[in-house]
């Protein structure tokens, strides 16, 4: 048994900037025992999780928006398939964020994320999110630097007033070494089973990974806020990252207590 929890070791303090070079992408903080005994834990806090999910919906005034944000192959759909799932899925939507349409660039970038946060009673599941308008649009120079460089700000704002009105935000960036993403790539141009997930785009994204970790470590650095704190999840393991986000998620889920 370690005395800091799982949620307290991956949390980025506010204030804070994360050295994400640093950080063993292959570690298991706060987790000593096997695999095993992480899949009986897993199977446990999932367990908690559904118990949850009915009381968040039955009390009908709170509401988990969770939001995910890793690069490609950083295991998004992994967590939702192995944690998300806990969930009733008549309580839970799952949100993808994609290139915005013609319709969403005519409107602020928050526009599309503040109409699918959850209501009341509801969890809500950002796969990428509004971070991406400090992430891809600031790497791929999307937009000029003045422009992405006040969106820190707007993005606490915008985070603080959902908390502030019943929104529990939980952030999660699932960490992994630039050789993981290369094995994973490889299974998915191997195997038949997970060609579709390949996209030629990724390859790209994979050239420009100095950039994007310095742009999430501006992201993680300043918008890890109390009222939406950011978790960087060491998730090489898949087994551990599945276990730190549910161990997190059961934490703010007691707090919330609903
Ligand atoms: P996927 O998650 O694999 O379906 O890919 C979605 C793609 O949409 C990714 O390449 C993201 O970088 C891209 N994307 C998401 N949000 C934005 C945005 N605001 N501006 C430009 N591209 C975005
Ligand atoms: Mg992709």
């Amino acid at each position: 048994m370690t005395t800091r929890t799982i949620s307290g070791l991956l949390r980025v303090a506010p204030g804070s900037t994360p050295d994400l070079a640093s950080i063993d992408t292959a570690g298991t903080p706060g987790f000593e025992a096997d695999k095993d005994a992480a899949r009986d834990r897993l199977k446990e806090l999932r367990r908690e999780l559904t118990e949850f999910q009915e009381r968040l919906w039955a009390e009908a005034e709170q509401s988990m928006l969770i939001v995910l944000q890793a690069l490609d192959a950083g295991g998004k759909d992994g967590v939702i398939r192995k944690v998300v799932t806990a969930f009733n899925p008549q309580g839970t939507r799952v949100t993808g964020f994609g290139v915005p349409s013609e319709e969403e660039l005519r409107h602020d970038y928050l526009w599309r994320v503040h109409a699918n946060a959850p209501g009341r009673g509801r969890i809500g599941v950002f796969d990428r999110s509004h971070y991406e308008d400090v992430l891809v649009v600031r790497v791929n120079e999307l937009v000029p630097e003045s422009t992405w460089s006040e969106r820190y700000q707007q993005i606490n704002a915008f985070e603080a007033h959902l908390a502030a009105n019943g929104t529990r935000i939980v952030k999660f960036y699932l960490h992994i070494s630039r050789d993981e993403q290369r094995e994973r790539f490889q299974k998915r141009l191997d195997d038949p089973e997970k060609h579709w997930k390949w996209s030629s785009g990724d390859l790209e994204t994979r050239e420009r990974w100095a950039d994007f970790q310095s742009a999430y470590t501006d992201a993680l650095a300043r918008c890890s806020t109390d009222a939406a704190p950011w978790f960087i999840i060491p998730a090489d393991h898949k087994w551990y990252r599945d276990l730190a986000v549910a161990e997190i998620l059961a934490e703010v889920a007691r707090e919330m207590d609903p």
